[in-house]
């Protein structure tokens, strides 16, 4: 935390979010390991202690969603993380975990439900040692919520095993992985949304948008963590991009500076960009303030990343994270359609002001940033709002 006030030292609207950020996380009384907390936390207190360890993000973000709401987006987060779990664990034999895929749709709802030893780090393994916890919260949502979770959770899981046979090659592969992985959480969380009646029943049937927001957080994340993923032999870049610049994916580990490797890291970031016109278009039919910020801030986070990683070649050698207190002032400030597109279009005129005519991608890259910007506009005719400077917004220190 110091490092990070100090990263922030000369920007005070960042100094002030990560105190808001800070303040409103975990409860102290969580601050144990899960297999302690097992014993002494009823079972919705445990389902919010797992979750703050086990997503560092989105915890802040599902905890101020309203009250009803909450719980089931916090089941539905658990229950697919537990199918990621079982998904992720190379330890398990690919028979077995074939079988889990496909039916742990149907063993969430079993009463008593838990895994031993599956899970890639502790908190995963412990929560799946306490599952039977998630299963009780989840057994005692609405039917409309657990006939959503039910639903994702089995297409998921169809998809997870599909791709247990099958390489990510392909541009529409991976497409089809990012949707079975991510868009399906955006449809889901459009029918968690409609279930709750603090959104329309309409939102429900936007499968192609609410698909797309999953497509712009995944890919994101797939793009920047090239570094951690290829040690581990975990390559989700499709080879029909990166095959036009190497031989072997980990080759650009060795030659992060050369313009090879960064036209295939161009080429996988200006891949996300076509998914933020959809994105806005989603965001702009929600009603609810804090189902609103919840959809929000991952897509503003995300779009500072996709400026963060682009033509950077740190990508292939380390860990390339928004700096905290940019992240924090995004978490408090991203608070409706005019602070989304406020902080949007700076990110996209920054990422149009890094593009080099040099990289192969360039024209298609400059049209895709030229449709967000159109997008944007779209939505201030619709909403009639008048273009302006906000000038509690410190302009020089938003980069
Ligand atoms: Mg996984």
């Amino acid at each position: 935390m110091m490092l990070d006030l100090l990263n922030s030292a000369a920007r005070p609207s960042e100094l002030t979010a990560i105190l808001k950020v800070k303040l409103a996380g975990q409860p102290l009384k969580y601050n144990k390991p899960l297999n302690e907390l097992a014993t002494s936390l009823s079972d919705k207190e445990f389902c919010y202690a797992a979750l703050g360890k086990v997503s560092r993000s989105f915890a802040v973000v599902i905890r101020q969603l309203p009250e009803d709401l909450k719980d089931a987006v916090c089941v539905f987060y658990l229950v697919l993380r537990g199918l990621d779990s079982v998904e992720d664990d190379m330890n398990i034999p690919a028979e077995q975990k074939a079988e889990m895929l496909l039916a742990f749709h149907k063993l969430c709802k079993e009463k008593g439900f838990k895994l031993d030893n599956v899970g890639d780090t502790e908190d995963y393994r412990q929560l799946m040692q306490h599952f039977d916890k998630v299963v009780n919260v989840y057994m005692g949502l609405n039917l409309g919520y657990r006939q959503v979770i039910d639903n994702i959770c089995m297409q998921m899981g169809a998809g997870m095993h599909e791709f247990t046979t099958k390489q990510v090659t392909t541009t529409a592969d991976y497409d089809q992985y990012c949707h079975y992985v991510a868009g399906l959480v955006g449809i889901g969380l459009s029918g968690l949304f409609s279930a709750s009646k603090h959104e329309s029943a309409y939102l429900e049937s936007q499968k192609v948008i609410a698909n797309s927001m999953g497509l712009m957080l995944q890919k994101t994340n797939i793009t920047r963590d090239y570094f951690e993923d290829i040690p581990l032999g975990r390559e989700f870049w499709p080879s029909e991009i990166w095959g036009n610049y190497a031989n072997y994916l980990h080759e650009f580990r060795d030659n992060p500076e050369s313009p090879q490797s960064l036209a295939a890291l161009n080429h996988m970031v200006a891949d996300a960009l076509q998914h933020v016109p959809d994105c806005i278009a989603y965001m702009q039919m929600l009603k609810n303030p804090q189902v609103f910020r919840f959809c929000a801030i991952p897509q503003v986070m995300a779009m500072a990343t996709l400026v963060k990683v682009y033509n950077n070649p740190q990508v292939f050698t380390e860990n390339v994270k928004v700096r905290k207190g940019l992240a924090a002032r995004l978490m408090v400030e991203t608070n409706d359609m005019e602070s989304l597109t406020y902080f949007l279009e700076k990110f996209t005129h920054k990422l149009m002001g890094k593009l080099s005519i040099g990289d192969p991608n360039y024209l298609i890259t400059k049209k895709r940033l030229h449709r967000i910007i159109e997008a944007i506009d779209e939505t201030r005719v619709n909403h009639t709002i008048v273009p302006q400077l906000d000038t509690h917004i410190e302009e020089s220190v938003l980069f």
